[in-house]
């Protein structure tokens, strides 16, 4: 048996990861599951999944749960905090760890899971955006199998010869083609873009994701996060690496090589997919996503276009930057992102926030991970000042 901890398993990663996971009970035992608050959502799933333990990040949150489990399922160990999240994500009885908490707050947990050598399925993108080199160095130092769960890296990794060792030129590979669907606004007209909702940027065309994600689609900064995760997986610069806007999201990545040939993968839009090829790597399971019907597929690709979508130029000049300009880009994505879900924000402020953190904060040598978390501190504040310096100007104009 293959034990599994889910960092995140309330979210919808997590919940696709479990969907899996019970397809194949004679293969996987969920070891551990962890959520922030939802103590209901964790309860339910402890219930369904029995795992030997569950995590609540907020201790008052794991103080409900323990007192929920104690007679429905007494044997489960309710652990509280980072150090439960931790202790999970390291236990000898895990072999693989979906990390797939959102944002800057799956970096020490997901960290820890590399540092104990397990297999690890890389959702958090955020945690390879902050600390790429210092992440990619432990998972070396440790042994670790760093897997990606992004459909798009999932589909360069397929797309990949099985010996890669992390020299792109060397496997005769000219670029990397991740695909955008351009999310909710790809066609919207300018002028209606800093009216647009938290409920209308959460409505994806393709894809059912958590709120924070979404919102990245539908700015384009989850494709910036992405070629920077792109780059650190894949150790590569972002010269090679192509984003072309393919609405369908059905061809999830490409990787074009010497001869020409531009390998693909397709599928549906549905997370089982990656999160079953990771699990399973190098073998195949079942995913339980749906098949695509090739007489069906109709397939488009468009040029971006950088006015509609000025995160994703800042994401590359946080890359251009270097150190720790990209610990910056993500801290005030997500301070941004967070106010605008709260209806603090325009949308359309969203790139401004960043580009005005950017712009302040000094770039420094990401030497350590203090420094990393220091740089995470430090343009949060700095980002939050120019989200009120907004509502001052009476720069909100949607409502929630
Ligand atoms: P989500 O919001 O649906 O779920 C987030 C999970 O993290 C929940 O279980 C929540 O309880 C937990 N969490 C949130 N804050 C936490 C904290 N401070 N401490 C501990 N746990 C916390 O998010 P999601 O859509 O499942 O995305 C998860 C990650 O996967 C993100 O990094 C996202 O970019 C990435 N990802 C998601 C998708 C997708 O289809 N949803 C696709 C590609 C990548
Ligand atoms: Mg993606």
């Amino acid at each position: 048996m293959i034990g599994v901890t889910i960092l995140g398993a309330t979210g919808s990663i997590g919940v696709s990861t479990l969907d899996v996971l019970a397809r194949h009970p004679e293969r996987y035992e969920v070891v551990a599951l962890s959520a922030r608050g939802s103590v209901d959502k964790l309860y339910q799933q402890c219930l369904a999944h029995r795992p030997r333990y569950a995590v609540m990040a907020e201790p008052d949150a794991a103080e409900q749960l323990r007192a929920r489990l104690k007679n429905e399922a007494p044997e489960i160990k309710v652990l509280a905090g980072q150090a439960g999240l931790e202790t999970v994500a390291a236990l000898p009885e895990t072999d693989t760890v979906m990390a797939a908490i959102v944002g800057a707050a799956g970096l020490l947990p997901t960290l820890a899971a590399v540092r104990a050598g397990k297999r690890v399925l890389l959702a958090n993108k955020e945690a390879l955006v902050m600390a790429g080199r210092l992440f990619m160095d432990e998972v070396r130092a440790h042994g670790a199998v760093l897997l990606p769960i992004d459909s798009e890296h999932n589909a360069v990794f397929q797309c990949l010869p099985r010996d890669f060792g992390s020299d792109l030129q060397r496997a005769g590979i000219r670029r990397i083609v991740l695909t955008a669907s351009g999310g909710p606004f790809r066609a919207t007209p300018l002028d209606q873009l800093p009216y647009v909702t938290p409920a209308q940027a959460c409505a994806h065309p393709n894809w059912v994701m958590g709120r924070k994600i979404s919102v990245d689609s539908a700015t384009m900064m989850n494709k910036g996060l992405e070629v920077i995760e792109a780059c650190w997986l894949f150790n590569t610069t972002p010269e090679r690496i192509e984003v072309v806007l393919h609405p369908q999201s059905i061809v999830h990545s490409l990787v074009e090589y010497d001869d020409r040939s531009l390998l693909a993968e397709l599928g549906s839009p549905d997370m089982r997919t990656p999160i079953a090829h990771a699990l399973a790597w190098p073998e195949r399971i079942a995913s339980g996503a749906p098949a695509l019907n090739l007489l069906d597929l109709h397939l488009d690709f468009e040029r971006v276009d950088y006015t509609r979508f000025p995160c994703l130029p800042l994401a590359y000049q946080a890359l251009a930057r270097g150190g720790t300009a990209s610990v910056t880009l993500n801290a005030a994505n997500e301070i941004a992102v967070a106010a605008f879900l709260d209806g603090r924000l325009a949308f359309t402020g969203i790139a401004h926030v960043i580009e005005r953190t950017l712009a302040d904060r000094p770039v420094r040598e990401p030497a350590s991970l203090a420094v990393i978390l220091e740089e995470d501190a430090a343009a949060r504040a700095q980002a939050l000042q120019h989200v009120q310096g907004h509502a001052a100007r009476g720069a909100v104009r949607s409502s929630a």
